[in-house]
């Protein structure tokens, strides 16, 4: 079954275009290291998944709802309870505790009952080892801790697909391995996962698949030891010198 789907994607900003001609499948389960320079347009490519940004050509569909530029309020609301998405900033709500936040989208978007979403956040939290912090409050939390809680709190909605925008980038050096870790977890565990990283080790290890970008195209598509060992393009050549 395919999770993700782009079929001849582009997306302008105004007079600018930031992705050409993007076309890929996820299947289920499969996890995705989308690397890439610095504009390359990845951030782009991921939320135009859950339609943050809009594309302006070429067709997307997500967990099978298509998705088309003109489509209309109340389906993109659809389409972004299936999608969850980590940023490099956690973005937690601070006036929430760790559970209190991982509790807040099932209660006010899916209606589930405090009691059921309080069971099911804990356990939550228990998957990303956080268990001992759940009433503290994300001021109270390291920043490998917050960004654990958001993992949990964009599980607590049961996505179809997961999709990470340089989730460590932010983090001191010695908690980025935890947030890795959980990240890995979730990928063992079968989630659909698109990556964003600038961690090669971590891309190479995570994905079943690389897609590399540069100026808004696909470049490479192809198992991570095929581009890690061997890069069929020049520019892949360049970019893994540089960020090896
Ligand atoms: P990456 O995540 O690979 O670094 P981005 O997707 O953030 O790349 O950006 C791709 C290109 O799109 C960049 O040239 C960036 O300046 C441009 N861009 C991103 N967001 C906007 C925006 N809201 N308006 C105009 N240009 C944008
Ligand atoms: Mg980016």
């Amino acid at each position: 079954m395919t999770v993700v789907s782009f079929q001849n994607v582009s997306k302008s900003f105004g007079e600018r275009q930031v992705l050409t001609d993007i076309t890929f499948d996820v299947p289920k389960g499969e996890v995705v290291s989308l690397i890439g320079p610095s504009g390359a347009g990845k951030s782009t490519l991921l939320r135009c998944v859950n339609q943050l940004d809009r594309h302006t050509a070429g067709s997307i569909s997500v967990a099978g709802q298509s998705i088309s530029p003109s489509c209309r309020q109340r389906d993109l609301i659809q389409l972004r309870q299936h999608v969850g998405m980590v940023f490099q900033s956690f973005n937690l709500w601070p006036h929430l505790s760790a559970i209190g936040n991982v509790m807040e989208g099932p209660v006010t978007v899916l209606g589930t009952p405090r009691a059921q979403a309080r069971e099911q956040a804990a356990a939550l939290l228990e998957q990303v080892g956080l268990s001992a912090h759940a009433s503290k409050y994300p001021g109270q939390l390291s920043g490998g801790q917050q960004q654990r809680v958001a993992i949990a709190r964009a599980l607590a909605m049961q996505p179809k697909v997961m999709l990470f925008d340089e989730a460590t980038s932010a983090l001191d050096p010695e908690m980025v391995q935890e947030v890795l870790g959980v990240m890995e977890k979730l990928a063992e565990s079968g989630m659909t996962m698109l990556v964003v990283t600038h961690e090669m080790a971590f891309a190479r290890r995570i994905g079943h698949r690389v897609i590399f970008m540069v100026d808004g195209q696909i470049v490479e598509d192809e198992r991570p030891e095929t581009f890690f060992s061997a890069p069929a393009t020049e520019r892949g050549r360049t970019f893994l010198s540089r960020a090896l």
